[in-house]
C-alpha cells in the first residue's frame, strides 16, 4: 500500500504535489480547508481513481488509514496569514499535533513543511540548518514564524518521545504556476501587475533579497527527503541559493512580461527580513538534490500560466 495524505493539498504546492505522487503511482488524499487553495486546482484529479479530495480543517481531528504525510496546510503569504492571525497558529500548532496524533496512531512517516521564516531576520548569511533565527516573537509575522516553529518543536518531541519517523523541511520562497493571482507574495505581485500593466509595488527601497524555488524544484526536494532512511529526520534546508534583489526581480519581470509598468515605492511590512538565502550542502549531501530551473525559466513558465488565467 503507498497511501499518501497532503494536508493543504488544494494550495500552490501541494496541488503539484498531488500532481507528482498520482504520477508515481500512489493512492493520494488532499485534504484542504479552501482557505487560501482552491478545488479548480485539484479539478484535473477529482476524476482519476487513485485521487481523493475531503474538506477539512487540520485544527481538528482527523481519523485516516495512510502510510505518509505531508503536511502543507498552512496560509504562506504575509497577507494571507496575518489576515486572521489566531488560525494561523492554531493551522501550524494544532494542526501539527493532531497530524503527529494521527502519524504515532497509524505508523506514518510524516514530512512536515517548514520554512525559512523559522530564521527571522537571519544575522548568518547563506543560513544554515543550525542556525537558531532571529525571530520577532510579537510581531505582525509571529503568528506564521513561531507557529511554524512550534510546529518544529513539536514534530521533534513526537519523534524523540514517541518515535514517530519525522522529515522537516525548510522551504525558501518558491514560485510558480498555480499562485493565486491574489496571493501578495512578490512574484505572483509582480507578474500580474506587469501583465495588466500596472505599476510594480516594491516595499522600502527594493534593496533586500530573496532567493527563488521553482516548484518543480522544490516538489523534487520534497520526494527524496521523504524517501531517505529513517532518522534521518532534517530539518534540511530546500531552496536556490541564487539571490536576488527585489529591483533586480522586478526588472526580470518586466523584461519577461514586456509591458509599460513603472516602479513604485511602498512602505516597507515591519519586520521584513533584510536578506534570505539557503545553504544547501545538506540538501546536495544527503539528497543528491541541487535545483535546476533558472530564474528567468520560472518566470517564463509562471507568466505563460497567469497570462492564460487572466486572459491578459
Ligand atoms: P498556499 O496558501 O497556496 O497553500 C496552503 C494550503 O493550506 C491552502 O490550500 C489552504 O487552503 C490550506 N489550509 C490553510 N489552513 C488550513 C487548515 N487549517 N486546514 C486545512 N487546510 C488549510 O501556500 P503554499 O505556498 O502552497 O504553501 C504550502 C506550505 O508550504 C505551507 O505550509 C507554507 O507555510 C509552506 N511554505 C511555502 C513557501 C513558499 O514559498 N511557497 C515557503 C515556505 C514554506
Ligand atoms: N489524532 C487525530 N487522528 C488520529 C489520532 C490522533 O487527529 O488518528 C489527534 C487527537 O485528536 C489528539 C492529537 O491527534 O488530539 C494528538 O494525539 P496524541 O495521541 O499524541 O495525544 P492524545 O490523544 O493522547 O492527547
Ligand atoms: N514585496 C514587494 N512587493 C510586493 C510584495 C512583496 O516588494 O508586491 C517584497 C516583500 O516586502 C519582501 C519580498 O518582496 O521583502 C518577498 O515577499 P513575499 O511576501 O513574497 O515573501 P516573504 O517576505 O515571506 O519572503
Amino acid at each position: 500500500m503507498n497511501k499518501s495524505l497532503i494536508t493543504g493539498g488544494a494550495g500552490f504546492l501541494g496541488s503539484h504535489l498531488c500532481d507528482r505522487l498520482i504520477k508515481d503511482g500512489h493512492d493520494v488524499l488532499c485534504v484542504d480547508n479552501f482557505f487560501t487553495g482552491s478545488k479548480a486546482n485539484v479539478a484535473h484529479l477529482l476524476s482519476h481513481p487513485r485521487f481523493e479530495l475531503i474538506r477539512h480543517d487540520v485544527t481538528f481531528p482527523l481519523y485516516v488509514e495512510v502510510d505518509q504525510i505531508y503536511n502543507l496546510a498552512c496560509p504562506a503569504s504575509p497577507v494571507h496569514y496575518q489576515h486572521d492571525p489566531v488560525q494561523t497558529t492554531k493551522t501550524s500548532v494544532h494542526g501539527a499535533i493532531n497530524m503527529l496524533g494521527l502519524a504515532k496512531r497509524v505508523k506514518a512517516r510524516i514530512l512536515q513543511a517548514s520554512t525559512s521564516e523559522v530564521y527571522g531576520d537571519p544575522a548568518v548569511h547563506p543560513q544554515t540548518e543550525d542556525y537558531w533565527g532571529n525571530v520577532n516573537p510579537i510581531g505582525p509575522r509571529s503568528c506564521y514564524d513561531e507557529g511554524k516553529r512550534c510546529a518544529e518543536t513539536l514534530f521533534f518531541d513526537y519523534h524523540r518521545q514517541n518515535n514517530v519517523d519525522i522529515k522537516v523541511v525548510r522551504i525558501f520562497n518558491t514560485y510558480g504556476p498555480r499562485m493565486h493571482p491574489n496571493d501578495g507574495r512578490v512574484v505572483s505581485n509582480f507578474i500580474v501587475q506587469a501583465l495588466k500593466g500596472q505599476d510594480i509595488t516594491i516595499y522600502g527601497n527594493g534593496s533586500q533579497t530573496r532567493s527563488f524555488c521553482y516548484v518543480d524544484d522544490l516538489i523534487e526536494g520534497f520526494v527524496r527527503m521523504m524517501g531517505t532512511e529513517a532518522g534521518f529526520t532534517g530539518p534540511i534546508n530546500i531552496g536556490n541559493p541564487f539571490e536576488f534583489t527585489m529591483l533586480e526581480l522586478a526588472e526580470k519581470v518586466i523584461k519577461t512580461v514586456g509591458g509599460k509598468s513603472k516602479l513604485v515605492f511602498m512602505p516597507l511590512p515591519t519586520d521584513d527580513p533584510k536578506q534570505r538565502q539557503p545553504n544547501i550542502t545538506l540538501a546536495k549531501d544527503k539528497l543528491g538534490w541541487q535545483p535546476t530551473v533558472q530564474l528567468d525559466d520560472g518566470l517564463k513558465e509562471t507568466t505563460a500560466y497567469f497570462r492564460k488565467l487572466l486572459n491578459a
